[in-house]
């Protein structure tokens, strides 16, 4: 697998692949790979002839600094979890390579910025569409792989991939969990060992979600409530949101029917995990 750090080097290797015809697919991530990350990166090698995964710990999709620096940093192992899962490229830019210092630009995805992960982490999504922007105009794949794990950030993607006519596919693969459910994230190797069961409760409360709408529970508000309740059996759990909502707009429903999406937001300790499902609900 070959390692490229230079904007020059990436635009090089790529018009290569396309003057040969070879498909590209790419995954972007922020390293620290673990199985979810690895799962994307094997279906992209199942998919198309040229598998390139971007590491960049994008600086402005971050709200706060100690966030930023306590994200952790492991190029070598990520390297070599790349390779195995079949990656052709690792693109592992530096800031200045995508930020030099007259740098000006931004996208925003309007609308669907302005609640949940938008509303908690104010430019945190300026600072996603921007990268992954840059990032398609780059790589140029033909299939773009992203985790349902951050369905707001697929969800506004996709929006972006249509209004700015970018010519890609996009798919989104499902969550891969721990064994007790936790979302597998990069930021779970900052959970302490006593942050570890309240961790969980994430899981159970999407899970009790799923439960109490399959019993016939259509009110959005009664199932937010027990999601609640179950969180906050850990006194070390804080609920940053709770949400039911149509996931397309990602508007809150009331009235449970057709698709949704069930979301939540929950601080353990210092860690802030998220985490979601979707549901049916017949009408
Ligand atoms: P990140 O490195 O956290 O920015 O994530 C890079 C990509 O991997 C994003 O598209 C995420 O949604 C996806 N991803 C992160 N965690 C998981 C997971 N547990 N399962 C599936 N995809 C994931």
């Amino acid at each position: 697998m070959r390692i490229i750090k230079r904007i020059a080097e990436l635009r090089q290797a790529v018009r290569g692949m396309k003057r040969r015809g070879r498909s590209i697919g790419f995954v972007p991530t922020m390293g620290a790979l673990h199985e979810g990350h690895l799962s994307l990166i094997r279906k992209a090698r199942r998919e198309t002839d040229w598998v390139i995964v971007s590491l960049f710990i994008n600086p402005i999709q971050f709200n706060r600094r100690s966030d930023f620096r306590s994200y952790p940093r492991v190029l070598a192992q990520d390297a070599r979890k790349a390779a195995g899962a079949g990656a052709d490229a690792l693109f592992a830019p530096s800031a200045v390579e995508i930020y030099p210092p007259d740098f000006q630009t931004s996208v925003e995805v309007e609308r669907l910025s302005r609640r949940w992960e938008g509303r908690s982490r104010p430019g945190h999504f300026r600072g996603v569409a921007t990268v992954v922007a840059k990032l398609f105009h780059l790589v140029q794949p033909d299939i773009a792989y992203f985790g349902q794990k951050d369905a707001q950030q697929a969800r506004i993607v996709r929006q972006m991939i249509r209004d700015l006519n970018f010519d890609i596919r996009l798919r989104i693969l499902p969550t891969i969990r721990e064994l007790g459910g936790l979302a597998m994230s990069s930021r779970n190797q900052l959970l302490s060992s006593s942050a570890r069961r309240p961790s969980r409760l994430l899981f159970e409360a999407l899970q009790e979600a799923r439960r109490l709408i399959q019993w016939g529970e259509r009110r959005g508000s009664v199932v937010v409530r027990r999601m609640r309740q179950i969180i906050h059996k850990s006194s070390k759990a804080r609920i940053d949101y709770a949400a039911i909502v149509n996931p397309k707009t990602l508007e809150p429903v009331e009235k449970l029917q057709g698709k949704v999406q069930v979301l939540l937001a929950v601080w353990i300790g210092p860690v802030r995990l998220i985490d979601n499902i979707q549901c049916y609900v017949p009408s």
